[in-house]
């Protein structure tokens, strides 16, 4: 699904979903990757994909959303 505004894709930071924050990361065209405003975490999508992956695996049983910031 196309989104345009933030990047290809939406995807969650895993950083901060390790803190139990759902934060979207911003895209950076020039450089291809992956940033979050909140915790300055940086990656490609690969990274960014994998973590994702690695969190969802070991934290799959508690998914808290917090939207609020
Ligand atoms: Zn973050």
């Amino acid at each position: 699904m196309a989104q345009g505004r933030k990047g290809k894709l939406n995807y969650r930071c895993p950083r901060c979903m390790m803190r139990e924050i759902d934060m979207d990361m911003l895209y950076d065209k020039d450089k291809d990757e992956y940033y979050c405003l909140r915790c300055s975490f940086v990656g490609n999508e690969k990274e960014v994909k994998r973590l994702n992956t690695q969190f969802r695996d070991k934290y799959r049983d508690r998914v808290i959303r917090i939207t609020e910031f």
